[in-house]
């Protein structure tokens, strides 16, 4: 499927970790960029590449402004984020190529049953604005809410502040960053997010799931999901490769 890309201006660059940023851009190409939160975009950049898109969940709530915001993780070997990581290249200013938001990994804001978030790494930008998009309508605290996000160390949890200011704020919201590298010193759970549902499930109540991040670990969600008794279409995912 060949896609339209317009004009976008990036507006600013946030280091959130070692490896990871966040891009700020202002779509210029047309007005009313609009988006459903959980969607994605894809970038296309001027790689020496067959292949020269990138797809990136935003990981910020519709705000009507036509801005939003990506976050992403370093790939070493990898031409897009090398490009996209260049500050010679890519800065305040610089024009990217967009897509207008694609995709079907929303949430189902009518579901009367509790709603399981789980994700590895930068797969926390669909729920980041799925939760901010609740709390902006409202609606945050009408669902109970486990968001369970993987990472090695302490040093690699993405939006850790804000998180954790929204579960004090949202009782109903239950916060669970995973640690599976991370010494004694850390308190929280440890281990895989795999262990972590298993665990808050073990009675199987009524749940849907929505996974995101990488396809090893996505896999492995939704067969454990399903041995646990879950049915797929309780089991909600986007890959990312
Ligand atoms: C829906 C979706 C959402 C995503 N969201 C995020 C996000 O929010 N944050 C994030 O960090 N990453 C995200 N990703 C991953 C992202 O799209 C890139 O794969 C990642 O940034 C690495 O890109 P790269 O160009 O640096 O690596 P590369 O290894 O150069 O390329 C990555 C991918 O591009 C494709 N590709 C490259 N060259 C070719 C070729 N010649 N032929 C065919 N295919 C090719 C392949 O699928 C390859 O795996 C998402 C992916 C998808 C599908």
């Amino acid at each position: 499927m060949a896609y339209e890309f317009f004009d976008s201006e990036v507006i600013d660059i946030l280091d959130e970790t070692d490896s990871v940023k966040r891009f700020i851009f202002k779509v210029t190409g047309f007005d009313n960029f609009t988006f459903k939160a959980g969607q994605f975009v894809m970038l296309d950049l001027p790689l020496d590449s067959k292949v020269t898109n990138r797809s990136y969940s935003i990981a910020s709530n519709p705000s009507g402004n036509n801005t939003f915001e990506l976050i992403i993780v370093y790939k070493p070997d990898g031409l897009g984020t090398n490009y996209l990581f260049d500050r010679v290249t890519v800065k305040k200013g610089s024009k990217v190529k967009c897509s207008k938001a694609i995709g079907k990994f929303t949430l189902d804001e009518n579901t009367q049953k509790e709603i399981c978030f789980i994700c590895t790494g930068t797969g926390i930008a669909p729920f980041r604005s799925m939760i901010l998009d609740l709390e902006k309508k409202g609606t945050l605290a009408d669902k109970k809410i486990n968001l369970i996000f993987g990472c090695r160390f302490e040093k690699d949890i993405l939006y850790r502040k804000e998180f954790e200011k929204l579960a004090d704020k949202y009782p109903n919201l239950n916060y669970f960053p995973v640690l599976s590298r991370q010494s004694d010193t850390w308190k929280g759970e440890k281990g895989y997010v795999h262990q972590v549902y298993e665990k808050k499930y073990a009675e199987k109540q009524p749940a849907i799931f929505y996974i995101c991040g990488w396809k090893d670990m996505i896999m492995q969600a939704r067969d454990t999901l399903q041995k646990m008794g879950y049915d797929r279409k309780e089991i909600k995912f986007e890959l990312y490769d």
